[in-house]
């Protein structure tokens, strides 16, 4: 709509107009002068004396934006904001009449506008009426021509589809791109209703939705499934943008397509690699975490329960470092396998790193189907497992917890779950065990000891025993072997078996196994020369001692030249296990560097860990200690005493010296020097002795022999 032509009453139509100081013959020659501008295409306005806009024509109103003659009676400087400044120039000059002028608009929807036009005294009167004439200015560099030129460049080019709709959703035309990219002619959809390209993967609503965005806003965008000819679905990024008419009504909409398949697959890689294990494909840490997350919420809404197991091969390390970790991934794999086929299609198996696996069971009703599943697994990894020309055999220990009985969230659910993961191997592996609030307090106070140890150092909370190494032959102390007291101040005494493990993980072991080896030393360079004995000092070494920068040697031999102590005095005792440690290599150099300052090395417990004798060749030791669950059971006859006989044969034939641990009784006794042993250590000749009576012992220079 735009505002009527001029009608003959002009005056009462345009009250305005009527207060313009003219006689009657300019009035209607200006009359004249507007019911034209009406039909021209430039812009008309007139203003009376005071600045006040009486007339705008039909070309101004659409450039202004405004209708119905609503602009008049408004001020002149309200559409023009910087007309002031040419009415002056115009006003100053008496002898022009007409100045041509460019400057700024201002719409009513307050946008600037380039203005180019000339502005004229209204004719016969004084000199503050104006008649302004004006289109709007070009803009830029390019020519309507070029500019034309280069948008054809970019949609026939580029490799966005695009494609144009007339205002009621017809499609007029398509590019190149487009073309290739969903395999339809051009003369295939244009004409047709864009309808014609809804894709299959979105209903009614999706596109009603969409469209009605574009109705109201005048544009969308979104992820969109393009559908091929050949019936393919990719994922696309649709924008559709609208261009309107100089009259305000849609001119054209055009949409536009781009392929995003490859960012949406690289996005699958992406989010794969962050949440899946790469050996295995099953969920790694990250995933279960939120899976378990996901699960706890599910659970709390419906009121149901989950059931939630922790599950750790046993042994898995020495069948990594014996077979190579080729071979141990393998194994990974299979077990994965094998776990994942005892469950449920909707349960989740998860591999949080190394042979930690968890399992995620939700809707658990029954204790029992755990039970029959967790037996099921610990069935099925029992299985030997055939990794090319090895066959391994290895069992696994499992812990179970449920939400809600023991815990609401997912830290605490997975704790409790490896707590009772922890006590089904500390109860012989190969085993599942429940989690029950005694574990939660065995764990509570564990961490208080932890907290009490870091005391216990300074507070010289700690002392040492000393058994006595007995040489069988003779039946005279030979060595002794230190070991740690730890006098808790409200619990007692506590047993290396508990705290020594703490110390390892808390880190405590460094200073504390400086502090045994510097005490132990002093020790028994004092009873050496108190007691002209060839004795020589056992000290129990912490693999975690010789880890990362190991033991500070330099600072271990000073303290022995101080003590006039000659290191082949001094034997470190280390665990079987230690050897099979992953960081071999440095664990190595670390006993070699031992030895080649003279020290002796022994290595304890031999029988309780994978017990290779490979290991005795690879490192240089001195001394085998018979661990006492061999001499436990040791019967003439029986198969330990078999064992214990070619433990000692080997040992010998490979230059060493064997020690018998926790010899009790008599029988013991006999069995093992008829053997060949070389020393023998427990009851039967000594408790662990404070050093006063150690000292008596040796002073009595005993036979300790039954
Ligand atoms: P181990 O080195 O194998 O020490 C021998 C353990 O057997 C000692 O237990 C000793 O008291 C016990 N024993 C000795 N004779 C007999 C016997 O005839 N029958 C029985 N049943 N047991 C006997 P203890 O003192 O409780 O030490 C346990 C373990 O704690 C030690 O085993 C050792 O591995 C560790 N340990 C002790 N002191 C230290 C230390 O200063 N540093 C490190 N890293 N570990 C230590
Ligand atoms: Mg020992
Ligand atoms: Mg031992």
């Amino acid at each position: 709509m735009t505002t009527p032509l001029l009608p003959d009453s002009l005056d009462s139509d345009l009250p305005n107009l009527a207060l313009l100081p003219m006689g009657p013959s300019d009035r209607s020659h200006l009359l004249a002068l507007l019911r034209l501008g009406d039909f021209a295409q430039d812009a008309f306005l007139a203003t009376d004396t005071c600045g006040t806009i009486v007339y705008l024509n039909r070309s101004a109103e659409r450039l202004f934006g405004y209708r119905h003659g609503s602009a008049v009676g408004l001020p002149v400087h309200a559409l023009l904001p910087d007309i002031q400044d040419i009415n002056h120039r115009l006003n100053q000059d008496s002898s022009r009449e007409t100045l041509l002028w460019r400057g700024q608009g201002c719409s009513r929807q307050a946008q600037t506008l380039q203005l180019a036009g000339a502005v004229t005294h209204i004719p016969a009167l004084s000199g503050r009426s104006h008649l302004y004439v004006m289109r709007p200015r070009r803009t830029g560099s390019l020519d309507a021509d070029r500019q034309a030129e280069i948008a054809a460049l970019v949609y026939r080019n580029t490799s966005e589809g695009m494609l144009v709709l007339d205002s009621k959703g017809f499609i007029l035309d398509v590019n190149p791109a487009f073309v290739s990219l969903r395999g339809r002619a051009q003369s295939d959809v244009v004409g047709r209703h864009v309808r014609c390209l809804n894709s299959p993967c979105h209903d009614r609503e999706f596109y009603r939705t969409m469209w009605r965005s574009v109705m109201e806003t005048g544009c969308w965008q979104g992820e969109h499934w393009g559908q091929h000819v050949n019936g393919e679905l990719y994922p696309e990024w649709l924008s559709i943008n609208t261009s309107f008419g100089d009259d305000g009504e849609v001119h054209r909409r055009v949409m536009i397509f781009s392929n995003i398949a490859e960012i949406k697959q690289a996005e699958a890689i992406i989010w794969k690699q962050a949440n899946f294990d790469r050996l295995t494909d099953l969920p790694n840490r990250q995933m279960f975490h939120d899976r378990l997350e996901q699960s706890i919420r599910k659970a709390r809404r419906a009121g149901g329960r989950i059931g939630l197991l922790f599950l750790d091969l046993d042994r898995f390390k020495e069948i990594n470092d014996t077979l190579g970790h080729a071979m141990g991934d393998d194994l990974l794999k299979e077990a994965a396998r094998r776990i994942s086929a005892c469950v449920r299609q909707s349960d989740t198996v998860a591999r949080l790193g190394g042979d930690e696996f968890t399992v995620l069971l939700d809707d658990i009703h029954e204790n029992r189907d755990i039970q029959r599943l967790t037996d099921a697994i610990l069935k099925a990894l029992s299985q030997p497992f055939n990794l090319g020309v090895e066959t391994v055999f290895i069992s696994t220990s499992i812990g179970v917890t449920f939400f809600p009985d023991d815990a609401t969230d997912a830290e605490t659910l997975l704790n409790n779950a490896d707590q009772a993961m922890y006590s089904a191997k500390a109860d012989g592996r190969n085993r599942s065990h429940y989690f029950t609030s005694s574990m939660q307090e065995r764990a509570q106070t564990r961490m208080r000891l932890v907290n009490d140890l870091h005391l216990a150092l300074d507070q010289q909370q700690f002392s040492l025993v000393f058994q006595p190494i007995v040489d069988l032959h003779v039946g005279r102390v030979a060595k002794a072997e230190t070991l740690l007291r730890w006098h808790h101040p409200v619990r007692g005494l506590v047993s290396p078996a508990e705290f020594i493990p703490l110390a390892e993980e808390t880190g405590i072991i460094r200073a504390l196994g400086d502090w045994v080896f510097h005490e132990a030393t002093s020790q028994v360079a004092q009873w050496r020369s108190q007691f002209d004995q060839d004795i020589q000092i056992s000290v129990n070494i912490s693999p975690a001692q010789l880890r990362h920068e190991g033991l500070d040697l330099p600072s271990w031999a000073s303290h022995l030249a101080h003590l006039g102590l000659l290191p082949q005095h001094v034997i470190v005792e280390i665990t079987e296990g230690l050897l099979m440690d992953s960081d071999d290599e440095r664990i190595r150099q670390q006993l070699e560097a031992f030895r080649q300052t003279g020290v002796r090395v022994a290595l304890d417990d031999f029988g309780t860990g994978y017990s290779s004798l490979s290991y005795l060749r690879k490192f240089n030791i001195d001394f085998l200690k018979i661990d006492q669950s061999f001499v436990a059971n040791l019967h003439s006859g029986s198969a330990d005493h078999a064992l214990c006989e070619a433990i000692i044969l080997l040992a010998h034939k490979l230059g060493l010296k064997v020690v018998a641990e926790g010899i009790e009784t008599a029988d013991q006794y006999a069995l093992l020097a008829q053997a060949g042993c070389d020393y023998g250590q427990g009851f039967l000749f000594s408790r662990p002795l404070a050093a006063p009576a150690f000292e008596a012992l040796l002073s009595s220079q005993a036979d300790l022999r039954p």
